[in-house]
């Protein structure tokens, strides 16, 4: 194991293990070389996996607006490009985030007050497919923060957010008082989730209230999005939402609500928590040490991860060999009996039926 001395931003930890490069299977370097090649770091302490050296500021915001929003559908023309406002392919995925939200709020409903008129913020809700679900079934009050303003527009207009507004430094200033803050996707980007953990208790959630995250699984998932800063384990997010003062309700694993490719099939590709704000003020890291167990998992999960690539893989040849040379032989008796071609193939099909 390759250790390294950097000071953890989660918990102040100064001994960390690095995450030897295997660019075949999942990578773990970055996807966008222009994004530094960094290496991932597992703390040795709480387990965070992240990035280093930090990513320049300035670069990750320009990827924020070029490659990260660049749909399949841009048009190249001689001295211009012009692409899609928004990415649609996403809009179906917050969508479906829907479902495992309201089946893990029903199962806690012990913890929630669904009589009265409930008031949710959804922190980083770009186009606000997910928050229209949550009017349409919960009757909720929706509001949306993003930094990206086209999806806020459809926020507003198309999916029928109660309330839209850019996400500025003054956010947490915002008295919002929700009583169910969620970040899908998004806690893995932020810069500073421990201070984002704090801050929130002031004004934008209200005392005991509840917080929904949906994060990707560092054990089922790729380690090379450079907007990924921070990377947490099942271990690690309750260590850090317990150091934070929130109780965890409830953690659990799952997968897409819908078939996703071949690695995104995976019945532990997100993690699902829903926890409570305490009111409580001192923010302590203790001392856990679960970084090992971290390091272990993800090298045992990637190499499971390498070898359904390979047998997925070597499956597809075997079925290209077959249809090819069963082509290839019924090309060959067509030629000299049509009839009898027809008739074998008929009985073949009929077989294969059975
Ligand atoms: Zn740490």
């Amino acid at each position: 194991m390759k250790k390294r001395k950097i000071s953890c931003k989660i918990c102040g930890e100064n001994n960390s293990t690095v995450v030897t490069k295997n660019n075949f299977f999942l990578r773990i370097d970055s996807s966008d070389k222009k994004l530094i090649n960094y290496d991932n770091l597992v703390c040795d302490n709480c387990g965070t996996i992240y990035h280093h050296p930090d990513i320049d500021k300035k670069k990750l915001i320009n990827h924020y607006q070029t490659a990260y929003r660049k749909t399949g559908s841009a048009i190249y023309l001689k001295n211009r490009t012009i692409d899609l406002p928004l990415r649609f392919d996403w809009t179906s995925v917050s969508f479906h985030r829907f479902h495992a939200f309201y089946e893990i709020l029903l199962k806690n409903k012990n913890n929630f007050n669904f009589k009265k008129k409930n008031k949710i913020l959804d922190y980083g809700c770009y186009q606000g497919a997910f928050l229209f679900a949550c009017k349409k079934i919960l009757n909720f009050r929706t509001i949306g923060t993003d930094y990206n303003k086209e999806g806020l527009k459809m926020a507003k207009s198309f999916f029928l957010v109660d309330e839209v507004f850019e996400t500025f430094n003054n956010f947490y200033k915002k008295k919002i008082n929700a009583d169910i803050i969620t970040l899908l996707h998004v806690f893995e980007h932020l810069m500073d989730p421990v201070d984002f953990l704090r801050k929130i208790k002031k004004n934008v959630l209200k005392n005991n209230g509840l917080l929904y995250l949906e994060i990707p699984n560092p054990y089922s998932n790729p380690l090379n999005d450079p907007t990924h800063l921070f990377l947490y384990s099942k271990d690690t997010i309750e260590y850090i939402l317990k150091s934070c003062n929130y109780k965890i309700i409830t953690l659990e694993q799952r997968g897409l609500y819908q078939q996703g490719s071949l690695l995104r099939n995976n019945k532990n590709l997100n993690l699902h928590i829903l926890a409570k704000s305490i009111n409580k003020k001192d923010i302590f890291f203790p001392k856990v040490l679960v970084g090992k167990k971290v390091y272990l998992n993800l090298k045992k999960e990637r190499n499971n991860v390498g070898l359904k690539l390979v047998l997925f893989r070597f499956k597809t040849l075997i079925n290209m060999f077959f249809h090819t040379s069963y082509t290839f032989l019924f090309m060959i008796i067509n030629y000299i009996s049509p009839n009898f071609a027809v008739y074998l193939h008929e009985k073949i099909k009929k077989n294969f039926k059975r």
